[in-house]
């Protein structure tokens, strides 16, 4: 079991750094084109806090309970990314408070955040999440489905389509999801060509601590990462 005491937040970012630099050269991309979201769920609210230091400005989130307290809690200039399955009776405490919601999957959960978002007033940029493996164990929609619901979300006044989200399968070599961040790229590729009003292909967001690299090789614009900088998650003594 890893000691919370050993776990070296500045060091890991100063590498994760280095090897996304690396990555966005090696693919000719601009550092500043890539968005490094620290994925902090079940991680102390200290931890965050030597991530805050360093310079991380983008927290990731999956459940909306664990959010809302770490956003009490944390700075106020952080931008907080919704980034597990939202489920409609939750939306109502995070509508006006996340930078991005990165995962729409259904219109029924798309009417929902709209519904609380006009009651605030409020736009709510969000993406669409794609089950690019087409796995049966994961949320998303299917590639073939994402036209139609971008198209139908684009119908709600409150809601902003920024982009594809995707969670590929655990891979053994960072080689495996390629194809996967390929198809997503290619797939936005082709949405942003039917020039939808409200909707934006600009923001793609897949690549995790195993893969990063690979993904920024192929167009993510934001990373999700989380054990490469805070350490292996133990969801038993939480
Ligand atoms: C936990 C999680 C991550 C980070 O995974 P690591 O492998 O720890 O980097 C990224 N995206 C989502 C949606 C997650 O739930």
């Amino acid at each position: 079991m890893m000691d919370r005491e050993k776990i070296n937040v500045c060091e890991n970012l100063e590498e994760v750094e280095q090897r996304i630099r690396a990555a966005c050269e090696r693919a000719g991309r601009d550092r500043g084109e890539v968005t490094l979201i620290a994925v902090s769920k079940t991680k102390p609210v200290e931890l965050l806090e030597d991530a805050y230091r360093w310079g991380c400005r983008d927290f990731g989130e999956n459940k909306v309970q664990e959010l809302c307290e770490k956003m009490e809690v944390l700075p106020q200039d952080i931008r907080w990314h919704m980034i597990g399955h939202l489920q409609t009776n939750k939306v109502k405490y995070i509508v006006g408070k996340t930078a991005l919601i990165h995962s729409v999957d259904s219109l029924r959960l798309a009417e929902e955040i709209e519904r609380h978002a006009a009651k605030l007033g409020v736009t709510v940029p969000v993406l669409i999440e794609v089950n690019a493996a087409q796995e049966e164990s994961k949320f998303g929609v299917k590639k073939e489905e994402v036209l139609t619901l971008v198209r139908a979300v684009s119908a709600l006044p409150h809601i902003e389509v920024r982009g594809l989200m995707t969670i590929p399968p655990v891979a053994e070599n960072p080689e495996d999801n390629r194809v996967y961040f390929r198809e997503i790229k290619q797939l936005s590729v082709d949405i942003a060509m039917e020039n939808i009003d409200n909707v934006s292909m600009k923001v793609l967001s897949y690549g995790m601590t195993d893969d990063y690299e690979t993904a920024i090789e192929e167009g993510a614009t934001m990373v999700r990462v989380g054990t490469g900088i805070f350490g292996a998650r133990n969801y038993n003594i939480v």
